[in-house]
């Protein structure tokens, strides 16, 4: 119904007399005028369209508009990245970022991002040097290798390798390694993007060093292995072992390329953890070229590690599509102050992120859990109940997929009979916290896995605020 009186709507003030009000100063300053006089004219046209739908008496309140206006902007002004709580059971989460860094490389990035740096600059002779230089030798020293490049992403790093070596040529690969990584990232489209032609060999089950024997013609480049990181292939299974096929290359003259995904640069065995394969372990077999990812288990920033032969490094080097895949100064500084913690593989526990969480015991856990029941049993309201129960957390990004690490949890059921949208209900309330709360449903429960849960005091203090439909 249209409001009959339109003295109500005669009562709304005009854009320009709002800006002009000393009560609105302090929100110009804030932000801006663009942005204020954009949200004043929205929500005065809120107000005029609420108005046409009610009669009755109007009186327009300067002050709560300005105050609403400040609450409108601010919340338009909020950073769209936000930190959040991963409690999904997965520590390399790819969608919430993948590695935590220790505060120690934040603070490395943080002074090459707000001071200059030598990036290119070699400060002994005063020339222009390159960037890789500075990570370059820690990274041979602990991965092996004697040349090393950085790239934006692993998916980068096997597109420079394939570029570089196989552009117009041939590149032999297994029919059980053609993977996708989440995201697009497909072995068959990345190789057609560079260039090369892929040739498939032997089943999805087993391929032999014959498949690849015969398949080797004048056109071949490179024989290529990818680490099936995110599935396994069981049962009745045969794959050429990595020293008879660098063998085999070797003998034809070409390169040997192993794209490992995550390849962790010490022995996981030695944490407690599942083998992982390393740069060194692919280098020692015989692989001329190896590519792994910065942000996955070596816990660092996101970038594409390509370590190997001299001589095929500096081919990629010289690659132009190089300059467009490289990375930041921010990039190899926090590289840079990572790859040192590698140094002391006693410490790297405590000092690597990624790999504390991924070390801690259930026990660590459950005691961990027992503190946080009794605050998110008191924020249920008494509509849900919350007990602590087993999980099984994921290392993630395709790392070690069938391996999972035995965690504890938190598990929200409804009380009473089930309804079926009630874990939904719980998912969303969880999401909509300050600092938001990503869990996972499991069984028509809810479960906060408590694994990556640091900032528990924060975590506690903005339960209060959970709010249950
Ligand atoms: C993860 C992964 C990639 C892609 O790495 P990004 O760093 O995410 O670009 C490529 N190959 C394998 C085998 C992987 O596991």
């Amino acid at each position: 119904m249209v409001n009959p009186d339109p003295a109500a709507r005669r009562a709304l003030p005009s854009v320009d007399r709002l800006l002009s009000s000393s009560a609105l100063a302090p929100l110009i300053a804030k932000y801006g005028r663009a942005l204020t006089t954009e949200t004043i004219r929205e929500l005065l046209q809120a107000q005029r369209d609420k108005l046409a739908q009610n009669t009755g008496v109007f009186e327009f309140d300067e002050l709560q508009f300005i105050a609403a206006c400040d609450a409108e902007l601010n919340k338009r002004t909020q950073p769209s990245l936000r930190p959040v709580f991963n409690l999904t059971g997965t520590v390399l989460h790819t969608n919430l970022g993948r590695a935590l860094m220790p505060p120690s490389v934040a603070d490395a990035v943080m002074a090459a991002m707000t001071r200059p740096v030598n990036l290119e600059f070699d400060l002994g002779g005063g020339a222009r040097g390159e960037r890789d230089t500075h990570v370059e030798k820690w990274i041979t020293r602990l991965a092996g290798g004697d040349g090393a490049v950085v790239v934006n992403n692993n998916a980068a790093a096997v597109y420079l390798a394939l570029n570089t070596l196989g552009a117009k040529k041939e590149v032999i690969v297994s029919r059980g390694e053609l993977i996708e990584i989440g995201g697009a990232f497909r072995i068959p489209d990345i190789m057609k993007r560079a260039g090369v032609k892929l040739i498939e060999v032997g089943t999805t089950n087993r391929t032999h060093l014959k498949d690849f024997a015969e398949a080797i013609t004048p056109r071949t480049a490179a024989i290529m292995k990818v680490h099936t990181s995110n599935y396994a292939v069981q049962g009745f299974t045969a794959c050429a072992p990595e020293p008879e096929l660098a063998a085999l290359a070797h003998e034809h003259g070409i390169p040997f390329i192993v794209d490992l995904g995550s390849g962790m640069l010490v022995n996981l065995e030695d944490y407690g953890l599942p083998h992982e394969p390393t740069p060194r372990e692919a280098l020692a077999n015989g692989a001329d070229l190896v590519t792994f990812s910065g942000d996955k288990l070596l816990g660092g920033p996101q970038a594409g590690l390509l370590v190997g032969k001299k001589e095929l490094i500096a081919r990629i080097r010289k690659n132009p599509m190089k300059r467009a895949l490289r990375v930041d100064k921010m990039t190899l500084a926090a590289l840079d102050a990572l790859l040192r913690l590698y140094t002391n593989p006693d410490r790297l526990r405590e000092e690597v992120t990624t790999l504390r969480l991924l070390t801690r015991t259930r026990a660590d856990i459950c005691i961990q859990a027992e503190r946080v029941l009794p605050h998110v049993q008191a924020a249920l309201a008494g509509k849900a109940v919350a007990s602590i129960v087993d999980t099984g957390s994921q290392i993630g990004s395709g790392s070690l997929p069938v391996d999972s690490l035995p965690s504890a949890g938190i598990a929200i059921h409804p009380l009473g009979k089930a309804k079926g949208s009630f874990a939904d209900k719980l998912s969303l309330a969880f999401r909509a916290l300050p600092v938001p709360v990503i869990g996972h449903i499991k069984d028509g429960a809810f479960i906060l896995d408590l694994r990556c849960l640091d900032h528990e005091a924060e975590f506690i203090a903005q339960l209060p605020r959970l709010h249950l439909k």
